[in-house]
C-alpha cells in the first residue's frame, strides 16, 4: 500500500461516515456493503410504492 496524499473524501450517503475515495474502497460512495444494500433497499422500496398511486395518472388525457 502506498500513501496517497491527495485522497478525496466523500460522505456515505446512508450514514454520512467519511469515505476515502480510492480504488481500495470497493463500496464507494458507501462506507460498507451494508450501507450500499440499505441504499438499494430504500430505492426498491420507493419504486415499489409508486405503482399504487400512479395507476390513475398513466392515462394520457384522451378526450
Ligand atoms: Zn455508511
Amino acid at each position: 500500500m502506498q500513501p496517497s496524499p491527495g485522497n478525496k473524501t466523500v460522505r456515505c450517503p446512508v450514514c454520512e461516515t467519511p469515505v476515502v475515495w480510492s480504488a481500495a474502497q470497493r463500496w464507494k460512495p458507501f462506507c460498507s456493503e451494508r450501507c450500499k444494500l440499505i441504499d438499494l433497499g430504500a430505492w426498491f422500496d420507493e419504486s415499489n410504492r409508486i405503482p399504487g398511486s400512479r395507476v390513475t395518472d398513466t392515462n394520457p388525457g384522451n378526450d
